[in-house]
């Protein structure tokens, strides 16, 4: 087990089991250089303890990627709970998983992520101040997904002034694979900013409905990301780039907001070759992040602060893009390479103030 967090890094990995409740539960603490941990709790059944450890650390190292290419001041976590939330949980499983989270004195504070609900949020905030995404009616920041969806239009018009030297949207082509939470409102906010949609989702008759509201045409799910396109959206699931699909791309860029849209590194280089701008994932789908970092900001969550940063995502894309040019490296290169940036910089910041003389 210790091999296994060496190879990933992390700052902390703190477990917990509960046998009156069934409590299985692993917090993985990345790094906590900007600021305390921040990251979801991911509710499922893993095969094996290994399998769901590998899982929170390779989890908890994609927030500290993340917060720091948004600029969040928040550091990487994420935790899991072992188990099918179908079948184990209980309102004391909740609670006691609660108290965990609340023993780590804050450098975690968990948020809602698969598995897990609002309502669960909602508990843990009765035990412990370190959650967020709790309802709106509670002080919370609600449902992630349209903050995401915001993230993600503001991303498509930086592709746009990448790509066209043209921001606007109207006519643009846009593929949407999957229109659950956030590929819903992703299309809604499209269609308003006057661009043409093809949809799909496994879920046909929601892709008809959807498609109605809009005004989109419905593709199969096997043939969204070959629709002739100006850019294809990934909005559903991960590694759906990869050595299969890229050749048969027929769109000029990706950027959509589904997780590890990269089957492997090397398809960020495939991308490139195929002259595909590709919109890093984890820059183009922080809208959520910065949302729920805005519910524990100084005065408490304001919709329209935390909407107005979310539109950043932009200009942080269209940074990355220019860093790619400079470096001569692939944009999902650059992007690490922003984040790693900003992380020294706050490390070297730390380390200075920590050997500053103090006054006696
Ligand atoms: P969701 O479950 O509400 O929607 C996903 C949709 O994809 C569903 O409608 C599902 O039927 C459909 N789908 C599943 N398999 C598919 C396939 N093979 N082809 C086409 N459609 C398929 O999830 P969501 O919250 O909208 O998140 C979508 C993606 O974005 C996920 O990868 C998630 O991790 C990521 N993400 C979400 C948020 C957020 O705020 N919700 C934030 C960051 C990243």
């Amino acid at each position: 087990m210790l091999d296994l967090i060496a190879a990933h890094g992390a700052e902390q990995v703190a477990l917990t089991a509960d046998p009156d409740t069934g409590l299985r539960a692993i917090v993985a603490i990345h790094s906590t250089v900007l600021g305390p941990s921040l990251g979801g709790t991911r509710f499922r059944p893993y095969a094996t303890e290994n399998e769901a450890l590998t899982d929170v650390l390779r989890l908890a190292r994609g927030m500290t990627y993340k917060h720091a290419a948004c600029g969040n001041a928040y550091g990487g976590g994420k935790a899991v709970i072992i188990g099918d939330p179908a079948v184990v949980r209980t309102d004391d499983l909740i609670r006691t998983y609660a108290r965990f989270i609340d023993r780590l004195g804050g450098r975690y504070l968990t948020a809602e992520d698969v598995g897990t609900t609002q309502a669960d949020m909602d508990l843990i905030r009765t035990i412990t101040p370190y959650a967020t995404g709790a309802s709106e009616a509670l002080g919370g920041s609600g449902d992630p997904s349209p903050a995401t969806a915001w993230g993600v239009l503001h991303a498509l018009c930086a592709v746009a002034a990448r790509l066209w030297d043209d921001e606007s949207l109207v006519e643009r082509h846009v593929a949407i694979s999957g229109v659950g939470k956030v590929g819903h409102a992703l299309a809604r906010y499209l269609a308003e900013a006057g661009a043409r949609l093809t949809v799909a989702d496994v879920r046909a008759e929601l892709a008809t409905s959807v498609a109605n509201e809009v005004g989109a045409d419905v593709v199969d799910t096997s043939d969204i990301h070959r629709v002739a396109c100006d850019i294809y959206s990934p909005c559903a699931l991960g590694a759906v780039l990869n050595e299969t699909t890229i050749p048969e791309l027929r769109c000029a860029a990706i950027c959509g907001c589904a997780n590890n849209q990269l089957a492997t590194p090397e398809d960020g280089a495939r991308l490139a070759a195929h002259d595909v701008l590709y919109a890093p994932d984890y820059v183009v789908n922080a809208g959520g992040v910065i949302n729920i970092a805005h519910e524990i900001g100084d005065g408490g969550y304001d919709h329209a602060r935390a909407w107005d940063r979310i539109a950043g995502i932009g200009e942080t894309l269209t940074k990355i893009f220019a860093l790619a040019d400079e470096k001569d490296v692939t944009p999902a290169d650059a992007a690490d390479r922003f984040a790693e940036a900003r992380l020294a910089a706050a490390a070297t910041a730390q380390a200075t103030r920590a050997t500053r003389p103090t006054r006696q």
